[in-house]
């Protein structure tokens, strides 16, 4: 269904079926010739119906849109297949435009593979093909319109700069429209969930980098910030104070459980608290054991470089210990 949330702007909720997110909201800006779409939704039927029924009552034909994607995940990504059938200009920033593309081959998931040794899932039998991003992505490449910070995009009366915004992904982009101060920030700051900060090896400290792209939207003039999940945020200094919190607590509990020894990510992330609906690790969802291990993993390594643990690479998988 879409629902208008500002003047010529309009949210769809998708639908991501059996998966916590829930949904991906989906923004459609009306323009006169042409409207903005920001991401898509899964590859996946459910979501396809469930994006095209909201452009239907919006009366969108596809062919005349644009599409910006936010951020590599298969939830904002998975679609731009069908959009670029459609002749659709798609805009990417080009880090995640490139791992987009690169996530449409399998040597890329062999390679991410390596992470669950890295991680020490090997000994939770996981592999690639449970993952999200894997089922749900695009199958073939997409030419990009790749944008920089500052590129300009006007859609109706609507002008908007893109934000470099890394730190939930290594190349992370939004959109700002300072005349009538609008945010449309992905994953970079949600409500009542908390965005996944996971470990991408290329940038290891990503949790330094997310907290830094926190600290540069805190300085912006925004009325109203539109996330991609849940709720619309009105107050978004009040909403990084707690992101910053949840991850500064994120940190002492992760303090708290190397007292017990040396662990891997895995180790720690079994021990850490989720609010995900199970009884115990081995009661975790195989998707959720990667996002949970890789998110102790991007904590574990900002400890690494504050000073407060050590870092021991052994037998392929990285073992942490206070110093
Ligand atoms: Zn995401």
């Amino acid at each position: 269904m879409a629902i208008k949330v500002f003047e010529d702007i309009y949210k769809i909720e998708v639908v991501l079926p059996k998966n916590p997110l829930k949904a991906i909201n989906v923004y459609v800006i009306k323009g006169e010739d042409k409207s903005l779409i920001i991401d898509t939704g899964f590859n996946q039927e459910e979501c396809i119906d469930s994006l095209f029924k909201g452009l239907e009552e919006l009366n969108i034909d596809i062919k005349e849109t644009e599409l910006f994607i936010t951020h590599l995940h298969s939830d904002h990504s998975g679609m731009a297949g069908i959009f670029k059938d459609a002749g659709v200009k798609i805009y990417a920033g080009e880090v995640d435009g490139k791992y987009i593309n690169n996530m449409t081959s399998l040597a890329y998931w062999e390679e991410f593979d390596k992470f669950k040794i890295l991680f020490d899932l090997e000994k939770d039998k996981v592999t690639f093909s449970e993952h999200p991003g894997y089922k749900y992505c695009l199958r073939e490449p997409v030419e990009f319109t790749y944008v920089k910070e500052g590129y300009g995009i006007q859609v109706g009366k609507y002008f908007f700069e893109v934000v470099d915004i890394p730190g939930h992904t290594p190349g992370h982009i939004g959109l700002y429209e300072r005349n009538h101060k609008l945010f449309f920030g992905g994953d970079h700051i949600l409500d009542k969930i908390t965005p996944n900060i996971g470990y991408w090896g290329a940038e290891e400290n990503i949790l330094a980098v997310y907290f830094n792209s926190l600290a540069k939207i805190y300085s912006f003039d925004i009325d109203i910030l539109f996330p991609a999940h849940r709720n619309i945020i009105t107050d978004h200094t009040r909403r990084i104070n707690e992101l910053i919190l949840h991850h500064k607590e994120r940190l002492n509990e992760i303090l708290n459980i190397l007292k017990d020894g040396e662990l891997t990510a895995r180790d720690v992330a079994s021990k850490m608290k989720w609010s995900i609906r199970a009884k115990d690790w081995d009661d975790f969802p195989n998707a959720q054991k990667w996002f949970a291990s890789s998110e102790a993993m991007s904590h574990l390594v900002h400890l690494y470089y504050s000073g407060k643990v050590d870092k021991i690479l052994s037998d392929g998988k990285y073992l942490f210990r206070l110093k």
